[in-house]
């Protein structure tokens, strides 16, 4: 991909709307904007102040008129890309729209790739790595939560927060190098406890950094939930509570909830992926039945947050302590006592010997779901967080280059400890700022950051 050449392309989504706005970029954006716009003013484009708006006619070939439109010209190094930019507001209509992008494409400029405007603003400094994920999550956001979040990502939470732990080991490294240069500068005992100390500081500044990304991808993935539970317990009724709509089918004959049914369920600032499964229980030669069986097990095995139903109606029986033998593998598993506006026949206090939050909910009158939304939101740990002030780490490549510069520092560390000489202390530092380096993208391959600009929409 060339980054030098000017590119173009429409911003605003397709489709009819009052205005659309087209974008050019590069050394040349003026001057193949001015080929295709002509101010009324009768003033040349390129005589317009930055940031000023103009009116003038969009024009093919240089003096058939399309439309009438406004242009603003932001100069380099003041615009979004950091390069001279051109944005020119038209007619938001399919084909006015298309005709005054194919003007300004004849008038010199490439059609942009997805993403390439961003691109271009990351590799010119404008905004690191992990700013640009977020704007992507910005435009993706379909949940508060995933908005905010999106939000703390672009002020630069996070961008912040690893730059500080950075330049911290930047100090470590001159103090090593001057050992390693100088042999008069030796680092004596009182300035490895020192070193160490600070280390550890950082490491553990680090360890916080990348707990926060059980809050990160419980907002933007979603935490894998699966609702189980004997048949009739009331699992679809809970489930389409939850949901908001019915979308599972409830009856009193067990077992209808042949297939897995999932729906993606805000919760507060997080999301449930969550699944109604098919009742855990012996369906006989029941092929259908069996299936979907062996996808609940799976799905099971796969979740992350088990909501266990019983029937609090009616006490335990054996389907249901099958349920408390299930090995305990996922994250957390809750049991819900559904139905608690009957009276309740279920030995509560054995359910809290085997799950880690037991709560009364009734599925008919909705009783009890708050208190599983602030467990939740408590246990993934957004109850005492500022969303859109606070740094998180939210994807798992943030995530991966962090963990990797806390196992590089407990190297370091090690080392101090064992008494190892100050380049093989160095080597550890230099590693784990590595590792820092690559959350905001200074120090990953052109392939990471081609596959994440591909995910962006053209015109971004
Ligand atoms: P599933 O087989 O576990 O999915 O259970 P369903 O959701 O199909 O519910 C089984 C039966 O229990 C239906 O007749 C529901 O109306 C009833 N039911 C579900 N939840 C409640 C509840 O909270 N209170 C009462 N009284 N009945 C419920």
């Amino acid at each position: 991909m060339n980054v030098n050449d000017t590119i173009a392309a429409v911003s605003t989504p397709r489709g009819k709307g009052g205005i659309a706005v087209i974008r050019i970029s590069g050394e040349d954006a003026i001057a193949v904007a001015s080929r295709a716009f002509l101010p009324k003013s009768g003033k040349p484009l390129s005589a317009l102040e930055s940031n000023r708006s103009t009116y003038g006619t969009i024009v093919a070939g240089g003096s058939e008129e399309i439309d009438d439109g406004m242009a603003v010209i932001f100069r380099a190094p003041h615009s979004f890309t950091g390069e001279d930019t051109v944005e020119i507001s038209c007619h938001g209509g399919l084909l006015v729209t298309a005709e005054v992008l194919a003007a300004i494409l004849a008038a010199g400029a490439r059609a942009a790739e997805a993403g390439e405007f961003t691109r271009r603003a990351f590799l010119a400094g404008k905004l690191g790595l992990s700013e640009a994920e977020a704007l992507g999550s910005l435009l993706d956001a379909d949940t508060h939560g995933r908005l905010r979040l999106a939000r703390s990502g672009l002020a630069g939470k996070l961008h912040a927060a690893v730059r500080a732990q950075y330049d911290r080991l930047c100090l470590v490294m001159s103090r090593l190098y001057a050992a390693i240069d100088y042999p008069d500068e030796e680092i004596d005992e009182p300035s490895r406890l020192q070193l160490t100390e600070t280390l550890r500081g950082c490491r553990a500044d680090i360890l916080k950094l990348i707990d926060t990304y059980k809050s990160g991808r419980a907002i933007l993935e979603g935490i894998p939930t699966v609702l189980c539970g004997k048949p009739n317990v009331g699992k679809s009724s809970l489930y389409n509570r939850l949901v908001g709509h019915d979308a599972a089918i409830v009856t009193s004959v067990a077992g209808t909830t042949r297939d897995i049914l999932e729906a993606t369920v805000p919760l507060g600032d997080l999301t449930l992926r969550l699944c109604d499964t098919a009742g855990l229980h012996d369906a006989g030669e029941d092929v259908v039945e069996n299936i979907g069986m062996e996808r609940a097990k799976e799905k099971l095995r796969e979740a992350e947050l088990i909501l266990a139903v019983f029937d609090g109606s009616a006490p335990l029986d054996e389907a249901d302590e099958a349920l408390l033998a299930a090995p305990n593998e996922a994250g957390y598993r809750v049991a819900l006592i559904n139905k608690s506006d009957k009276p309740l026949l279920v030995d509560r206090a054995r359910l809290g010997r085997h799950f880690s939050c037991v709560l009364e909910v009734s599925a008919e009158t909705g009783e009890g779901l708050d208190a599983l939304a602030q467990w939740i939101e408590g246990t993934y740990g957004t109850e005492g967080m500022t969303l859109g002030v606070d740094p998180v780490v939210a994807n798992a490549r943030q995530h991966a280059a962090l963990l990797g510069a806390a196992d590089a520092l407990a190297t370091a560390i090690a080392a101090l400890a064992e008494g190892y000489s100050e380049d093989m202390i160095a080597e550890g530092v230099e590693r784990a700022m590595q590792g820092l380096a690559e959350v905001d993208g200074r120090q990953v391959s052109e392939d990471i950051v081609s596959g994440i600009f591909s995910h962006f929409c053209v015109g971004k």
